[in-house]
């Protein structure tokens, strides 16, 4: 095969050979390519369908944050609440450490000490939100039901690592002595069924 035929690119009947765009020389060429490339059909078409969803429908989906917020889910773990007990406003963590011992990022520090009666306080509960990857495994150990998760999903800080004391986090006094205090239906806490999960102890022997 000569070097001729070799180039010929146009090998089957129905083959095209496509020559590329002429390139514009004048002023106004360019004008019209570029608004041929900007001005599409479906531009006009997607701006109808949002002015028709926002104007006509009414279903805008935005929302006008902060005096607005979106409602978080049961299962999402947001931060972390020290919830109080119902009847007398104690505290419910009894200082067990489980859920220090469980945390995989190791950002829980817990102090106790004993009172005037001799039994154990917790003196401060802190957790490292620079390092806490919200699992939710602190929430899930706690036998007292007394480390939540919360809906509270502001968790924006000037520092790196953002320390949440125990006061941060603890129920306020004034806001339990008013029954403000939520059982928060997410993750950690109990459930709406709970009461139909607990076994009664066997009395066998
Ligand atoms: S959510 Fe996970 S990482 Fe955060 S404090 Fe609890 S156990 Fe630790
Ligand atoms: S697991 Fe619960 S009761 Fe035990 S130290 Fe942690 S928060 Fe307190």
């Amino acid at each position: 095969m000569s070097l001729e035929q070799f180039s010929k690119r146009d090998v089957a009947p129905g083959y095209i050979l496509y020559q590329g765009e002429v390139e514009p020389k004048t002023g106004w060429e360019f004008f019209k390519r570029a608004f041929s490339r900007t001005i599409k059909g479906e531009l006009f078409v997607g701006l109808w369908i949002v002015l028709r969803e926002m104007l006509i429908r009414g279903n805008s989906h935005t929302i006008s944050y902060p005096q607005e917020k979106v409602a978080m889910t049961p299962r999402y773990r947001a931060i972390h609440k020290l919830l109080r007990l119902q009847e007398s406003g104690s505290d419910r963590c009894i200082g067990c450490g489980l859920c220090e011992k469980i945390c995989v990022a190791n950002c829980i520090r817990i102090e106790t000490k004993l009172d005037k009666n001799s039994r154990k306080e917790v003196s401060q509960y802190t957790i490292n939100f620079g390092r806490c990857i919200f699992c939710g495994y602190c929430a899930e150990v706690c036998p007292e039901l007394a480390i939540v998760h919360s809906g509270d999903y502001e968790n924006a800080s000037e520092q790196r690592a953002h320390f949440s004391l125990k006061e941060d986090i603890l129920t306020p006094l004034d806001e339990f002595k008013a029954n403000k205090q939520q059982e928060f239906s997410g993750f950690g806490a109990l459930s709406n069924d709970a009461d139909s999960f607990v076994k009664k102890t066997p009395l066998a022997y």
